[in-house]
Parts: structure tokens; C-alpha cells; sequence
């Protein structure tokens, strides 16, 4: 429990509140904005409110103030639970993860960029260079990751469109050795279309607005966004971020972190040569099909070091095996050609960005680590995963994303109670389990093996034949109707908001969500040519050959049933959850005050929304249900012992436990208090707020 500040803040944590209802949740959580506090504990857990300004707690002093010092020192803040994780981790040798959730522009990425500067603040005291430049290395990946990640929503202007967790390593010394960084489904559609008002990606406009004129004029490019189909419709788009200077420091971060001149050349080639094939048009005359754009269609080959007629073929015709082993080239048809080109555009931004995070990785990746010599190696994970989305229009992304959240959740379920749980076991204290809503069978509808969604779709996209969207979801009818949690029009008819041959709806435990099947079978098929992937492997750039391992196999070779996208990304959440699983939690759950980016608008209705959805009223009541407040009888003693005559100033009892019995009969709280072996257990906040008063009293 947070140190008490004046009521006139609010109460600090939500299990002070006198009683957990919603709208005592609510009203601590707006008069705590108002008043400039924007993080309020529920036990360990930050809530934080997206302040929407900059606020003067983030500076040298305040990481001093929470340096070493308990959750309850200081007044809430994102440093206090760095510094317990930092802490278990180092004193106790345990893991540690801090999971970041909230909805797009709730402050997520923020909050895990505060997150690193406090670790990175207090670690290598001695300055050690080769610590120093682990440190440096994490801390400019942030920059690199969102120039190629982020990208203006209509949400938050610098919305990140992949997850990221990323491991820090320890050594025993308590110092940053290395790191790791996880990606997760990058939005790649993004980079062929974007909605009214968003952009492309922050690096096509860095490029573009902050290249050098050597380099435009080498990559044939103008400055201007608007000449280019990728980036038109973010053109005039107005953002917060700079273009024209973040380029230098993007550069100058790809610099730091280890990659070479013509590493960061190629990377920039790879972003011109989308730019002009978003430019290459096809016609149609019937007989065959056409390149239109023949300067566009050189600079791709010139950029991508590849002979213009292999991308000129690779654009127009694939190459089959038919049933006897022959194998032939087959033309395109118009359409085949232009979603052939938007597929390549894709990939070659998607594995730009693997390549990227990968390099990262080999540089961070601890080397010569000798447990034996070194001591145990520990963990601080930090996650920064999208949130919960609901659109107008709900298609596989938000599929994806939403069951992402939902084995979370689950995770969240799982492990705020058992460490409560084994917290009252190690302490000896009995207690009563709690139930309440568990989201197992939602997680299950997703992703069980033969009868879930995905096992679904998955079938439906190996089917040979001509499988469509409407009879995937007709399958998913059949397979489902007796599913709680899914529904769709033709099973309940009389729901008029749903689309007979369209859509179908899953009751999330954030709320319910309708998803569009168009283009869902092509999303999770995800399919790309291989004479792509031959092209890119030939070329004559080798850091553009080395993203296209996959190209050197001839078309008899490829495998028939690659692994969908929806399966991919299940297997990248599962391996996620078994990677937080088994480190001690710290959780960050972030809200999202208003649409307009205010500093000042705190919307009722939205935040309440969040509330509900994130749990936090159900995370209370199972922190207050047990005991809402713990202390070590020592540390408890140094802070109340005056508000007790026999133990002030100091007390003669046998041990600080039987000192603490003292305080507590003389209060008369014995009905309240549970002993346990280290630690005094108090099950209602109201206890310790008549002790507070009495000591602020005197
Ligand atoms: P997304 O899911 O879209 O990536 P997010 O949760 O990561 O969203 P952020 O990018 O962290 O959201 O925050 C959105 C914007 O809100 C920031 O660009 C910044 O302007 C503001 N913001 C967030 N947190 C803070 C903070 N602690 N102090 C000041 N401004 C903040
Ligand atoms: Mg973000």
C-alpha cells in the first residue's frame, strides 16, 4: 500500500476505497487525474491515466526517491514497481516480467520506455563500458523499432502495429549483460493501404521528408509522400512526430547498435524499391496482362540489386508444377497481379523488420554467460503487447489481437491468484478462494485443437478447392452453435446487426466483438509466390539475400502446407504466456482518458469502460477478499510503534511479531489481523487508515 498523501489526491491505492464499487473506482480515478496524479496501486498493480502531457516526475531526483525503497515509501509510480522487480530479481535471483495492457494510445509505450530508463538508471553504478553499451544498445533499439513499428492511427499518433516483449539479462551483480526482443504480427497491411486520415509506417516518411539529396536522388525518389500510392493517403497527414529529423537519429541509433554503412544503405534501398513497386500499375488486353510504370519497374530491380525482367516476370506469371511434374509459367490475371505485388510489398517490409529486430538481437544476445563463474543469470521481461480492439469493421488482426489478450487475461487470472495464494500458504494463513468469471473456455473457443476457430479456419485454407469466406464461416456455424461464447446471424436470426453471409460474433470477456469473414481465409493463408522469394534470394544485395533463405527452393521442393498466420501467431502467444508464466508478474494496466488527446478531459463513460474491461474492480475485490495489506512485522513497527505507549520509543517484548500484537490489541484490531510468519496480514483497509490518521495525529 502506497505512503498516504493527503485525501485531497485521492486515495493511493483502490483497496483504501470504503467500498469497491464502481463508482467510488470511478470517482478516486478522476479526482486522482484532476489533481496531477496519474498512478494509483491496486496492491503491486500500477494503474496508470495517460496524462496526455508532460509531467515533472520523471527526472534524476525522482529516480533517487525510489531507488531501493519500498512500494509504500512513495507516492504510486511506474518507478516503485521497476525498483520491486528490480529488487526480486536481484536479491532474490527470481525472474521478473512487467506486463504493459491497455487500449491503442493508453500509454503503453511510454510507460516501458520510463520502465527501461529506471532500470537503465540504477544499474552499473561503477559505469563499466561493456555495461554501459548493453544499456546504450537497449535504449536506442527503442528508437529503431518504432521508426519501422509505429505508425499514425486515428488513435494514438504513434501507434505501435506489432508486440514487443524483451528480456533484459542480469548478472549477479545485478547489472544489464543483454537482451533479447520478441516481435509480434507486425500489421503488414498497413503498408499497401491505410485508412482516412492514418499513415504508413513513420520510416517511409523519415525517408522520404528526411533523406539526404544524394540519397533521394540515388534512390530516384521525391520528397514528397504524395507521389507515392504507399504513402498518399497519410501525405497531409499531420503528426507530432518529426519526419525530417528523425531520420538522422534513426540512423545514427541503427549506427550505435552495430550495423554497418551498408547494412543501413540496403535497409533504406528495401523501403525505396516499396516505394516504387506500390507505384507499378498492370493493364489488361484481354490476351495478356501488362506492366505499366517501366521506370518504376527499374528502380525496383536497381534497388533490389535484381535483373528487371526477373521482376518483370515474377510480377506477371508464377510458376506451377502441374500433376505430371512439369513445370510451367502461368500469367496472372490482372487482379492475380496486383495482389501479388501488394503481397510482395508486405513480405518485404515483414521480413525487413524481422531482420532488423534480429540484428538487434545478435548484438544483445548475452555472449560467454558461465553460470558456474558468473552466478545465476536473471530476467526482467518487459511486455508492450496491443490491447483489446473493437472497430467499425473487426477483421483478422483484431482476431488475432483480441485472443492475444485473452490468453493474457487469463495469465492475469492465473497468476494474481496464485501468488496470493501462496503468499497466505508460505505465511501460514488460512483463506477463502475466490471465484470469478475465468476465461478458459473463450481462450479454448480460439484455439482447441480441431473444434476451435482457428483449427477452422485452418482447415478451411488447406481445403483444396474453391473454399470461400462464407463457407468457412458456414463451417464455423456448424462446428460452434452450441459455443456460449460465438454466435452469428444465422444462429440468432433476430440480431439484425450482424450480416447473414458476413460476419459472426465472440462474447470476449472484454466485451462482445463482430468480425467480418471477408478476406479471411486469404489473411490467414497469407500467401506469397515463391518466384518472390527466388527473385529476393538471388539478389546481388547479401543483406537482402539473407531475408529470403526460403527462396533457394525450387517450386517441386516448397512445401504444400506451410503454417498459417493465425496458427504462427497462436504458436508465438502460446511460447509468450510459457515465457511470463514462470517469472514473478509486475503488472501495468493503463487507461486511456479521452479521444481528443487531453490533458485535461477525463470521459466518464470510456474510462469506465476500461475499468470493466481490464478487471480492475474484480482485481480489487480478490486483493481486499484475502488481506488487503501486508507488512513485516519490523518494518510495520518502525511506522506505527508511536501510536502505542508500550512500544515507543522502543518496546521489550520477545520479538517485533509480539511487539505488533501489543500495537494491535491496544487499537483493539485483533478481529482484523491475521499473524503470519514474517508478515502481519490486515484484512480491511479501514485499519490502517485509523493508524495512519493517529500517527499523522501526533
Ligand atoms: P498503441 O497501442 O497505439 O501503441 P500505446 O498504449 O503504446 O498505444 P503510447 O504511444 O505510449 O500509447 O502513448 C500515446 C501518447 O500519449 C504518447 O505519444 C504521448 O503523447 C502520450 N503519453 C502517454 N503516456 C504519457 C506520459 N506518461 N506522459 C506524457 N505523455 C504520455
Ligand atoms: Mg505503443
Amino acid at each position: 500500500m502506497a505512503e498516504l498523501e493527503g485525501l485531497e489526491f485521492g486515495k493511493s491505492d483502490f483497496v483504501l476505497l470504503d467500498e469497491v464499487t464502481m463508482e467510488q473506482f470511478m470517482e478516486n480515478l478522476k479526482l486522482r487525474f484532476e489533481k496531477g496524479r496519474i498512478y494509483t496501486y491496486i496492491g503491486e498493480v500500477v494503474v496508470s491515466v495517460n496524462p496526455y502531457r508532460q509531467m515533472e516526475i520523471y527526472g534524476k531526483d525522482a529516480i533517487e526517491a525510489y531507488r531501493g525503497r519500498e512500494l509504500y515509501e512513495n507516492p504510486p509510480h511506474l518507478y516503485a514497481v521497476s525498483d520491486a522487480a528490480y529488487k526480486a530479481m536481484k536479491r532474490r535471483a527470481k525472474d521478473t516480467c512487467i506486463v504493459i495492457s491497455g487500449e491503442s494510445g493508453a500509454g503503453k509505450t511510454e510507460a516501458s520506455k520510463y520502465i527501461m530508463q529506471y532500470i537503465a538508471a540504477i544499474t552499473n553504478p561503477s559505469q563499466r563500458a561493456e555495461v554501459e553499451s548493453v544499456k546504450n544498445v537497449l535504449l536506442k533499439s527503442n528508437c529503431v523499432l518504432e521508426a519501422f513499428g509505429n505508425a499514425k492511427t486515428t488513435r494514438n499518433d504513434n501507434s505501435s502495429r506489432f508486440g514487443k516483449y524483451m528480456d533484459i539479462n542480469f548478472n549477479f551483480n545485478g547489472d544489464p549483460t543483454g537482451g533479447h526482443i520478441n516481435n509480434y504480427l507486425l500489421e503488414k497491411s498497413r503498408v499497401v493501404q491505410q485508412q482516412p486520415g492514418e499513415r504508413n509506417f513513420h520510416s517511409f516518411y523519415q525517408l522520404l521528408r528526411g533523406g539526404s539529396d544524394e540519397m533521394l536522388k540515388a534512390f530516384n525518389l521525391h520528397s514528397d509522400p504524395a507521389a507515392y500510392a504507399f504513402t498518399r493517403e497519410g501525405a497531409a497527414a499531420a503528426t507530432s512526430n518529426n519526419d525530417r529529423t528523425s531520420l538522422k537519429a534513426v540512423m545514427s541509433a541503427l549506427e550505435v547498435i552495430g550495423f554497418s554503412v551498408e547494412e543501413i544503405r540496403s535497409v533504406y534501398q528495401i523501403l525505396a524499391s516499396i516505394l516504387h513497386l506500390g507505384n507499378l500499375q498492370f493493364e489488361s488486353d484481354n490476351e495478356s496482362v501488362q506492366i505499366r510504370g517501366a521506370d518504376a519497374l527499374a528502380h525496383v530491380a536497381e534497388l533490389t540489386a535484381t535483373d528487371p525482367d526477373g521482376v518483370s516476370s515474377s510480377l506477371l506469371f508464377r510458376t506451377v508444377a502441374t500433376g505430371g511434374g512439369e513445370v510451367i509459367q502461368k500469367g496472372h490475371t490482372q487482379h492475380e497481379a496486383c495482389f501479388g505485388r501488394d503481397a510482395f510489398a508486405k513480405a518485404l517490409y515483414e521480413r525487413l523488420f524481422g531482420w532488423i529486430v534480429g540484428r538487434i538481437n545478435c548484438v544483445i544476445e548475452v555472449k560467454d554467460y558461465d553460470p558456474v563463474l558468473h552466478g545465476k543469470n536473471t530476467v526482467i521481461g518487459v511486455l508492450d503487447i496491443y490491447g483489446f480492439e473493437i472497430f467499425d469493421n473487426n477483421s483478422f488482426e483484431q482476431f488475432c489481437i483480441n485472443y492475444c489478450n485473452e490468453k493474457l487475461q487469463q495469465l492475469f487470472i492465473e497468476l494474481i491468484l496464485q501468488q496470493e495464494q501462496s503468499e497466505y500458504q508460505r505465511e501460514g494463513i488460512a483463506w477463502q478462494h475466490i471465484n470469478y468469471f475465468n476465461n478458459q473456455i473463450i481462450v479454448d473457443l480460439v484455439e482447441q485443437p480441431h473444434k476451435g476457430i482457428i483449427s477452422i479456419l485452418d482447415e478451411a485454407c488447406l481445403t483444396v478447392g474453391n473454399v470461400t469466406d462464407t463457407l468457412c464461416l458456414d463451417s464455423m456455424d456448424t462446428k460452434l452453435a452450441q459455443h456460449p461464447h460465438y454466435t452469428s446471424r444465422k444462429l440468432s436470426p433476430s440480431d439484425k446487426s450482424m450480416d447473414f453471409q458476413k460476419h459472426f460474433r465472440i462474447r470476449h470477456y472484454a466485451g462482445d466483438v463482430t468480425y467480418s469473414v471477408e478476406g479471411l481465409l486469404d489473411k490467414n493463408k497469407d500467401p506469397l509466390f515463391q518466384d518472390f522469394k527466388r527473385l529476393m534470394y538471388n539478389s546481388a544485395n547479401p543483406v537482402l539475400k539473407e531475408m529470403w533463405p526460403d527462396g533457394q527452393l525450387s517450386i517441386t521442393e516448397v512445401t504444400k502446407r506451410p503454417l498459417t498466420a493465425a496458427t504462427l501467431f497462436k504458436n508465438s502467444i502460446v511460447a509468450l504466456v510459457d515465457k511470463l508464466a514462470c517469472k514473478e508478474p509486475y503488472y501495468v494496466r493503463c487507461i486511456k482518458p479521452n479521444e481528443m488527446k487531453s490533458p485535461v478531459l477525463f470521459e466518464d463513460a470510456r474510462c469506465r469502460h476500461q475499468v470493466s474491461y481490464l478487471g480492475l474492480l474484480e482485481n480489487v475485490m480478490v486483493r481486499r477478499a484475502g488481506f488487503a495489506y501486508r507488512q513485516h512485522y519490523t518494518r510495520f513497527l518502525q511506522r506505527y510503534k508511536m501510536t502505542c505507549e508500550y512500544t515507543w520509543p522502543n518496546h521489550l517484548m520477545g520479538s517485533d511479531r509480539d511487539a505488533v500484537e501489543v500495537v494491535i490489541s491496544q487499537h483493539g484490531f485483533q478481529g482484523d489481523v491475521a499473524y503470519g510468519h514474517t508478515k502481519l496480514f490486515v484484512r480491511t483497509p479501514r485499519t490502517l487508515f485509523t493508524l495512519e490518521q493517529e500517527r499523522a495525529a501526533l
